[in-house]
């Protein structure tokens, strides 16, 4: 639990003491149930963000109607937006709940909508399951091959120009903002998506993950490809790490280009 944004223990009088946060959430039960909203009204605390309201909802399970119902489903983890677990509709706009802070969502007396992911599968309530993301990055070889555990040595120099393109890359933390912003991935198709287009970029320009970087672009010429990406550049503007995935789909389709060019050659 993160003490910053769950306790009230600031010696300061809160303004907006005894003023309530209306909350209202999307419920469904079960995959292919009927989804309903419900309303719930939050003390409000200094520094609340969403996850501290819907904390507080789950151990008082009673809409503002006064109906006792069941405690919210939701997933989180680090409260950090390092984890990406707690990413949902908050509203309307895709983000990590825990860095949503109520004061700054909307004009107090407002209800908050939330509501979860619609690309992935739903488990319940707000939960989601984000699978088809991490499947998708296991299918890339999103990752540096490393031979063995024993003393590999020093590794390759890398320069600062490489250091400086990458790093922006790796602070991705697979929250899927990206795939719920983009038209073009969807629940019925195989389309991977930014997140893991710009995880290919990545590992291709690292010296070590290179060496899979032919069977990384195969992929990408597969259906599901960085081909389906239609550029509508959504992604970016949702994006809360301020990756520069437009450059990496541009780099990795010129990367796929140049390689299915070598392979025809080298027929
Ligand atoms: Fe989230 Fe950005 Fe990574 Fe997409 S690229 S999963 S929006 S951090």
């Amino acid at each position: 639990m993160n003490p910053t944004v769950t306790d009230a223990t600031s010696a300061a009088p809160d303004p907006a003491a005894g003023r309530a946060i209306l909350i209202r959430i999307r419920r469904q039960d079960k995959p292919g149930a009927e989804p309903r909203w419900e309303e719930f009204s939050v003390p409000h605390r200094p520094n609340m963000n969403i996850i501290s309201c819907l904390q507080w909802i789950a151990a008082h399970p009673v809409t503002t109607e006064g109906k006792p119902t069941t405690p919210p489903v939701f997933d989180s983890g680090c409260l950090e937006e390092v984890c990406g677990a707690c990413t949902m509709l908050v509203n309307g706009r895709t983000r990590q709940s825990c860095s949503a802070l109520v004061d700054k969502l909307g004009e107090p007396g407002e209800p908050i909508t939330l509501e979860p992911l619609t690309k992935f599968p739903l488990i319940r309530d707000l939960f989601v399951d984000r699978s088809r993301l991490f499947r998708d990055l296991k299918r890339v070889k999103a990752w540096v091959p490393i031979d063995g555990t024993y003393d590999l040595g020093v590794g390759p120099d890398v320069s600062q120009k490489n250091q400086e393109e990458r790093y922006p890359l790796s602070r991705c933390i697979s929250c899927g903002c990206c795939l719920e912003a983009c038209p073009q991935y969807t629940p019925a198709n195989k389309f991977v998506g930014a997140a893991v287009i710009s995880q290919v970029r990545l590992f291709n320009e690292h010296p070590v993950g290179a060496a899979l970087k032919e069977e990384r672009l195969e992929t990408m010429m597969d259906e599901g490809g960085v081909a389906d990406c239609g550029k509508a550049g959504n992604c970016v503007e949702v994006c809360p790490k301020d990756i520069p995935l437009l450059e990496s789909i541009a780099a990795v389709q010129r990367q796929a280009t140049v390689h299915a060019i070598k392979s025809f050659f080298s027929r």
